[in-house]
């Protein structure tokens, strides 16, 4: 942990190209830098990826990077490129001679590679990886382990993988001189970043955590009608003419529908599913980043590691599977910071339909409870007639939210936008109004 503070800034600017810090940013970097453990918990475009890259430039060694998709490993190491930062990835696609190539590079007595990203397949099945390690670990050159969305280690979470549990080994095998383990994620409830910390071994890790309000975006629901749906689409059309959108539903042949409906009523659409071919899914992706396509009606499957800004709105046309799903989901809407929307659409009809997909699924009885308890809280999230979403939302990420702020907010909830306009309506639930009126 040698460095000094106006390192830090210089590199910031030389390197990265930003003046300062943001939200926790520079905390979680001065420990990690420190050689702490850390849990970094903070909402998606927050820019968690700084939190490691930074330290990795300054430490001595090479930093290792487990992330989940070869699409996001690519994005990092594209932007590490153009940054002139030496950066490698690991993946199965690599042809063996460039594999080796790198593995060279690990085992030279001064490596020439700063960041090194594997897929989590690769640490537990890879021998000449492992030795690789363990040479750079012998030679104090294994900076640090980061584990990139690490909410999947858990099973607790809506994305578990298999594969991330065997990042277990990581702590024991390198113990001595014990590597830090820095996990990064966006998602995880206090349950999940209990189960994820005890799992990867760090404890004990400091814990940096930002806010999850997202102020600029409207959260609305409304009941999902057949007219309602027809209501729905008009005003697409006119809040948000030629804008990105995203419209999760629950299946193929929703999407389908959806898309129709757009089209035909001269908004420009297209599906993507788990039914489309990988070229067709890319080519769809690519129309949409490039405006070229407005809105995708997609199944769960689109929207991972994607980092458009200026999507307006978000618009669940069916239940999604959980509030975490639901706060990553309506969480790709405004990420430029300008105003956008939200909207869920509610039937408890598709509750239904939903918890029939899950009683179909070959899961254990103990994870097939999970996803129903995560359904009844959807429901019950959409039930509510009484409290912010907003403060239902980040309450699930175990963070403390004033309604107030909420209602006075340039884009308040549904539930505030009524109580604003007929406060009396709502007497009856605020307790805390009631508990004056008797004191
Ligand atoms: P996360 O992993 O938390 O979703 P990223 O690390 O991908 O977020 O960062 C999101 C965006 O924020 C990136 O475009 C990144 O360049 C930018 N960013 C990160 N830190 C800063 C900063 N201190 N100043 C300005 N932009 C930043
Ligand atoms: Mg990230
Ligand atoms: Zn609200």
């Amino acid at each position: 942990g040698d460095f000094r503070r106006d390192e830090l800034y210089k590199t910031l600017k030389a390197k990265f190209g930003f003046n300062s810090f943001r939200h926790r940013q520079k905390n979680a970097i001065v420990s990690i830098l420190l050689n702490n453990d850390a849990f970094v918990l903070m909402p998606t475009g927050a820019g968690k990826s700084l939190c490691y890259q930074l330290p990795a430039v300054l430490s001595k060694g090479v930093t290792v990077v487990v992330s989940p998709l070869r699409s996001l490993i690519e994005d990092q190491r594209s932007k590490m490129k153009e940054l002139d930062i030496p950066c490698e990835a690991l993946t199965s696609e690599l042809s063996s001679a460039d594999q080796e190539a790198i593995y060279q590079r690990l085992m030279s007595p001064e490596p020439d590679i700063k960041l090194l990203y594997v897929t989590p397949e690769k640490i537990s099945a890879s021998g000449r990886l492992s030795s690789a390690f363990s040479s750079l670990h012998r030679r104090g050159l294994l900076a640090r382990f980061v584990i990139d969305e690490a909410h999947c280690v858990s099973q607790w979470g809506h994305d578990f993988r298999p594969d991330y549990t065997k990042l277990k080994s990581l702590r024991s095998t390198y113990a001595s001189p014990k590597v830090p383990i820095i996990a990064l994620t966006a998602t995880a409830t206090p349950k999940i970043v209990t189960d994820t910390r005890d799992h990867i071994g760090i404890e004990t890790s400091k814990l940096f955590i930002s806010s999850f309000v997202r102020d600029n975006l409207k959260y609305d629901l409304l009941p999902k009608a057949s007219r309602s749906v027809v209501k729905v689409v008009e005003k697409m059309k006119q809040l948000y003419p030629g804008k990105s959108g995203i419209i999760y539903c629950l299946s193929r042949k929703e999407c389908e529908t959806v898309a129709n409906m757009l089209t035909k009523a001269g908004m420009s659409a297209e599906v993507y599913h788990a039914g489309l071919n990988d070229k067709t899914r890319v080519n769809v992706q690519h129309r949409w980043l490039a405006n070229r396509v407005d809105v995708i009606c997609a199944t769960i499957a689109f929207g991972m590691g994607i980092d458009k800004p200026d999507v307006r709105f978000v618009i669940h046309f069916s239940l999604p599977k959980s509030i975490e799903g639901y706060y990553q989901e309506t969480g790709r809407a405004g990420r430029d910071g300008l105003p956008s929307y939200c909207l869920m659409l509610y039937s408890y009809q598709d509750s239904i339909r939903l918890r029939r997909m899950i009683e179909d699924t070959q899961s254990t009885s103990g994870i097939r409870m999970m996803h129903l308890q995560n359904i009844y809280q959807v429901v019950s999230y959409c039930e509510n007639v009484s409290v912010c979403r907003r403060k239902m939302l980040v309450e699930h990420f175990g963070e403390v939210y004033d309604e107030q702020t909420c209602r006075t907010s340039k884009t308040p909830c549904d539930v505030c936008e009524k109580r604003k306009k007929n406060p009396s309506a709502f007497r009856v639930f605020d307790v805390s109004h009631e508990a004056k009126l008797i004191l």
